[in-house]
């Protein structure tokens, strides 16, 4: 059963048909999905969601597809940790890592996104998908593509790290190298939009799409027993995740499946390209443009197509923005991995470092709920810990040489180690790693 009225301009409220569209013809603002929520009403309760498989796809009511799911079968339903001991490190009472490094099947957040817009493609009978990507999107495309049976075509920007692009690869697409930075991609995809008959996800499925990053915020809400936090901390790249969160708490209250708690949704970037949160900062509806710069590569949009959306949101819900630097960006993923055994890209740093600011400011009280959006895997962009982490010993296959390196004298069977107790033993350097 599909729900969808069909899109309607964000900006003036113009109608059209369920079609591949990105623009409102008479004003250019954003088209978006509009759905029939008294319909909704009794039909989608916690127990039809419940019913429903452990993939995004149990919220497929209020996702914009009329038919069977045919991507994604197996992506969302990611695991919501409740991060104890990095709440303790930090001196608050509630916090919890949604966590899209382990999305399936390429850990990003964009196999929510890249799951709705392949099956509404494949709806409107496209055989090419194409997109314009910082990384991980064109990671997703050529994946789903490749289990969809569909034709990939993804551009990136020229110099993205090696494991996007080899994990990427494998899947078998037509990857385009575009010289300049993603804003140039982007632009690109723009002009050549209708030109190929392709499905661009994030340029004329961009309504389908973005639908798909609603499902990050409902499982944040029933993996805490149908609850909302009430502070939650987004990455903005495109501005999309962001508005998206908040969209999909504010359906959960229109259908009353949670609680009206007054969330609110705070903005983190890089320092290096933060056009959102310094619009946030000085408290003005627009942006201005920068040009990127900062090792969080899978965020780094300087001209974000849905940046205004994520200024507003942030806003109205009583929200704030904070950007980190790079060091603070790598500081955050090492303390994350240390403190809970996630490995997050600096995206996810990045995020983890804005919520850490905002509770040091006061700004997120330390004794209220607070979920942090974890949105990458750290395994894709090893390179930006090169030279941070300790060096590692090579020693010979023997007991005296591995009790060597671990301060140890090789023990008798049975009896404890002197030296593993004492000050700069062995257990301080275990646990500095
Ligand atoms: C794409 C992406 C984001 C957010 O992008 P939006 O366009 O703002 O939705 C965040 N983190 C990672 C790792 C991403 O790949
Ligand atoms: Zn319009």
């Amino acid at each position: 059963m599909s729900f969808i009225r069909g899109l309607e301009c964000k900006e003036c409220g113009a109608g059209y048909p369920v079609e591949p569209r990105m623009m409102c013809d008479a004003c250019f603002g954003p088209v978006e999905v509009a759905y029939d929520y008294e319909g909704m009403r009794g039909v989608v309760t916690r127990e039809s969601i419940d019913a429903g498989p452990r993939s995004l796809w149990r919220y497929r009511d209020l996702l914009p597809i009329d038919g069977e799911p045919v991507a994604g079968l197996r992506s969302g339903f990611t695991p919501l940790v409740r991060a104890d001991c990095l709440a303790r490190e930090l001196g608050v009472r509630e916090l919890y890592i949604k966590d899209d490094s382990a999305n399936y099947p390429t850990f990003s957040y964009k196999d929510r996104v890249v799951s709705v817009a392949l099956t509404r493609a494949v709806e409107f009978g496209f055989e090419t998908v194409a997109c314009a990507s910082t990384g991980n999107l064109a990671h997703s495309v050529a994946a789903h593509s490749a289990a969809a049976g569909l034709k990939a075509v993804v551009l990136i920007p020229h110099d993205l790290e090696e494991g996007k692009v080899v994990g990427t690869l494998v899947f078998g697409p037509q990857m385009i190298k575009v010289q300049g930075n993603y804003d140039a991609v982007n632009r690109l995809c723009t002009q050549v939009a209708d030109r190929f008959g392709w499905a661009i996800v994030n340029v004329n499925l961009r309504p389908y799409y973005t639908e798909g990053a609603k499902t990050h915020g409902f499982e944040i809400a029933e993996q805490l027993g149908w609850r909302l936090p009430q502070h939650t901390v987004v990455p903005v790249a495109g501005g999309t995740i962001l508005p998206k969160v908040w969209k999909a708490y504010r359906e959960l209250v229109t259908l009353g499946l949670v609680e009206d708690v007054g969330p609110r949704i705070h903005a983190g970037q890089a320092a290096g390209c933060d056009p959102v949160v310094r619009a946030i900062e000085t408290g003005t509806d627009t942006f201005h443009p920068q040009r990127p710069d900062t090792i969080a590569r899978s965020i780094a949009i300087g001209n974000p197509a849905d940046g205004p959306y994520a200024i507003r949101v942030v806003r109205d819900s009583g929200g704030a923005g904070a950007s980190a630097t790079d060091a603070e960006i790598l500081d955050a993923v090492e303390l994350l991995a240390r403190t809970e055994g996630i490995f997050t890209e600096p995206a996810g740093g990045t995020t983890l470092a804005a919520a850490i600011k905002l509770i040091e400011a006061g700004t997120i009280p330390r004794d209220e709920s607070i979920c942090v959006c974890v949105t990458g895997n750290g395994l894709k962009t090893i390179e930006v810990q090169a030279g941070r982490l300790p060096s590692v010993p090579v020693i010979a296959a023997r007991p005296e040489a591995l009790a060597a390196v671990v301060d140890q004298a090789p023990a008798e069977p049975g009896a404890g180690s002197p030296e593993a107790a004492a000050p700069g033993g062995g257990r301080e350097r275990w646990q500095r790693w």
